[in-house]
């Protein structure tokens, strides 16, 4: 089978088109033919060696799976050829205190898919049989692919580390990312009221379009007390977010009395400083948030189906063109989601 790997790291790092062996699957473990697999974040933290483990290099990157299953190992009893997927991306071990409880996403002994053991920019990976999500057969691969880790990660940030409710004020940082265009409508769903930010004309565009009532430009000095306005003086009750460094203490500006920040992301950077007084006076809260539970793919992938969900694509490659299309994502120019056809 052929496979993108990355073989060194760096900014672009050196990947390689390569012919590999075909996945056999041993105990518990399938063999997925990759029909799509999203581009995210963490595959350009792997090229850049920007992460707190150390992979293996030749390593094949690409998390966010979606294809049919073509081979099922000894002791899979739930799949069969021919199922269509999607692929759960944090490998949790299925034993520990928190799988235990079906919070995966608080898994011991998780990896991740695309940097401890090989993903999605292939024409097959081998994975263990627990990460399948049956993929509802209204929902074609490009959009699972579009939608499962970064839909999915929004999915597990509004509806079960923050609890959402119709009315409320909603800002989403970031309208054109593939969390934030996630959460816009995810919190529109739950009759949330959403503010966005986007850097661009064309990006805030997007966060209007996808059910925003308001987008903001991060640039202009002033839109911390544009949003203290539109919610007048009030403050809104969540704020999702994913960028980090110095938009962090930033967005606790635009933050109601008793109001919380739910965070899955530093792309901006990883450490921040900010003032704890008025944070403790106006009884706020800091919540991180990670990955996602199987619950929450299924239920971003339920809400895909049912016309409540969509993806932003940005733009659809082969594998032949998987280096373009990670300088694609690492320039910022994207709107939505780049996913990979093999
Ligand atoms: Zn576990």
């Amino acid at each position: 089978m052929r496979a993108v790997q990355l073989v060194a790291h760096g900014t672009p790092g050196r990947f390689e088109m390569r012919e590999l062996p075909d996945p056999r699957p041993g105990e518990g473990e399938v063999v997925v033919q990759v029909m799509a697999c999203g581009l995210n974040h963490l595959d350009l933290w792997l090229e850049e060696n920007g992460l707190p483990i150390q992979p293996s290099l030749p390593r094949t990157a690409g998390c966010e799976i979606a294809g049919r299953v073509t081979q099922v190992g000894p002791g899979v009893t739930a799949w069969r050829p021919g199922d269509r997927v999607a692929v759960q991306s944090n490998i949790f071990c299925d034993q520990c205190e928190f799988c235990q409880q079906g919070e995966e996403s608080l898994c011991l002994r998780s990896e991740l898919l695309g940097i401890q053991r090989d993903g999605g920019f292939a024409e097959k990976v081998l994975v263990p049989a627990r990460l399948l999500v049956a993929l509802p057969p209204t929902v074609d691969f490009p959009t699972s692919a579009a939608l499962t880790l970064a839909g999915s990660t929004a999915m597990h940030m509004l509806t079960h580390r923050a609890t959402v409710k119709a009315g409320e004020w909603v800002l989403v940082m970031g309208a054109a990312s593939g969390v934030g265009s996630a959460a816009i409508q995810i919190a529109r769903g739950l009759g949330a009221r959403v503010i966005t930010t986007g850097t661009t004309e064309a990006k805030r565009k997007l966060g209007l379009q996808l059910g925003a009532e308001y987008a903001l430009d991060p640039a202009d000095a002033r839109w911390t007390s544009e949003v203290r306005k539109i919610t007048n003086k009030r403050g809104v009750d969540w704020v999702m977010e994913h960028v980090g460094g110095d938009v962090l203490p930033k967005v606790m500006e635009c933050l109601a009395r008793g109001g919380a920040i739910v965070t899955c992301g530093a792309t901006a950077g990883r450490q921040i400083t900010f003032d704890i007084w008025p944070f403790f006076v106006k009884q706020q809260r800091l919540i991180g948030s990670y990955g996602r539970n199987r619950a929450d793919m299924r239920a971003t992938l339920d809400w895909a189906a049912a016309g409540k969900l969509k993806p932003v694509i940005h733009a659809i490659y082969p594998l032949e063109r998987v280096p373009e299309a990670f300088a694609a994502l690492r320039q910022r120019q994207v709107l939505g989601k780049i996913v990979i056809q093999p």
